[in-house]
């Protein structure tokens, strides 16, 4: 039996694994489940899978939240130290970092530190301290696996070969709901158009973070972290259908791609049971239906964001922390309906590019960095 802890199980990647544990619980099992606010899903969560640990991140929650109401054999904890004891439990074999946004890594830096199988949702760990972290996990033996499905693809496709004979990767992106706008169109979207993302159901920020291909960018700075790739091996193709989660070229020509329909389910699944494959809940492609498959050249003018995330993925340093900690903020204020939908890579630009470089930071200077950042999008006016 797999003990798995799900950091972040109240999110779309979270319920989503807790979907796939439920249905592979003759091989695995819920052992610890952490959420920022929302008590009452964890509450049910901890009915329903009846997992050892719980965990509450907002401590103030501890005066309104009544223990009684929990399994009784869930040992419920709040704060977020809560998050970093989960995820480093002796008795945890695999963990799940779902949680959104930089607030992610501690947990994940926890459960790294512990040598721990991370299967990694919450890319933003790898965007703010990519060389940290693999630097960890290889001092500790952790082993990394991707979530998204992008670098889940790609961690797939590359064992037909060896890293060496890999000529680049190529990260396939649905274009998000804009796909094919001009700039000058793209400057009237509101928030709830921005929303409304064409092939996958997820969490706000990364919906949002879709609409604007950020994601995107955070995705080739994951990508040159995770797989120790050089951003001219990097590139992106345009593919509105999501099938192709994204290819792997090698230095032959042969172009080795993972396909499956749109469902996170599948390389949550597999960062769960890897080395193994099992049945799942995930449906397959019907080859007996008609299906065309476009690629098309991402439009990097209408989408400037595409372009940060080549610079910082080339310069690294702290330039992953402070775009990180400025989209976060940026996305939260188009949100409250504070900063306009173009705004978001304009204001992450201008904030990237007043910081204090620093080309080889410790964590705590990423912290400070991540922190400043923020204070400046926050001040931010268009
Ligand atoms: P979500 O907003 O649906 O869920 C976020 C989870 O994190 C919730 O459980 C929430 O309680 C928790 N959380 C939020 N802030 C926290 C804090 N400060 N402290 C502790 N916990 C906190 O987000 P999501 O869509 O599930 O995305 C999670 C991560 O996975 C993100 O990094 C995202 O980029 C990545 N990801 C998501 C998808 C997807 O399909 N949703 C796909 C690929 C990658
Ligand atoms: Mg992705």
């Amino acid at each position: 039996m797999k003990q798995i802890a799900v950091l972040g199980s109240t999110g779309s990647i979270g319920t989503s694994c807790l979907d796939v544990i439920d249905s592979l619980r003759e091989r695995m099992s819920l052992f610890a489940i952490t959420a920022f606010r929302s008590w009452e899903l964890v509450r049910e969560q901890s009915r329903r899978f009846h997992p050892r640990v719980a965990v509450i991140a907002d401590a103030s929650l501890k005066e309104i939240v009544s223990r009684g109401d929990f399994a009784p054999g869930t040992e419920l904890l709040f704060g977020a130290e809560g998050i970093e004891t989960a995820a480093a439990h002796d008795e945890v074999d695999v963990v799940i970092a779902g949680i959104v946004g930089a607030a992610g890594l501690r947990g994940t830096w926890a459960a790294i530190e512990k040598g721990k199988t991370v299967g990694i949702a919450n890319k933003e760990t790898l965007v703010v301290a990519g060389p940290l972290v693999m630097q960890l996990s290889a001092k500790t033996g952790a082993t990394l696996l991707p979530v998204d499905s992008e670098h889940s693809a790609i961690f797939q496709a590359m064992q037909a070969g060896r890293p060496e004979e890999v000529r680049r990767v190529v990260l396939t992106a649905s274009g998000g709901p804009f796909r094919g706008w001009s700039s000058d169109r793209l400057r009237d979207v509101t928030p709830e158009k921005a929303l409304a993302h064409p092939t996958w159901a997820m969490g706000q920020k990364i919906t949002i973070d879709s609409a604007t291909m950020m994601n995107k960018a955070l995705e080739v700075i994951e990508a040159k972290w995770l797989f120790g790739l050089r951003t001219d091996q990097i590139e992106i193709v345009v593919h509105p259908q999501s099938i192709v989660h994204s290819f792997v070229e090698f230095v032959d020509g042969s172009v080795i791609a993972q396909l499956s329909p749109p469902d996170m389910r599948l390389p949550i699944q597999y960062a769960m049971t890897y080395p193994e494959r099992s049945p799942g809940i995930s449906r397959a492609l019907n080859w007996q239906q008609p299906m065309s498959l476009d690629f098309q050249k991402p439009d990097f003018d209408a989408f400037p964001a595409l372009r940060l995330g080549y610079e910082v993925a080339e310069r690294g340093g702290t330039c992953g922390a402070v775009l990180n900690a400025a989209n976060e903020v940026a996305v939260a204020r188009f949100l409250n309906r504070e900063l306009g939908f173009t705004d978001i890579a304009r204001a992450c630009r201008a904030v990237l590019d007043s910081h204090d470089f620093d080309p080889s930071p410790s964590l705590s200077d990423l912290m400070r960095q991540d922190e400043r950042a923020r204070e400046e999008m926050r001040r931010w006016r268009c």
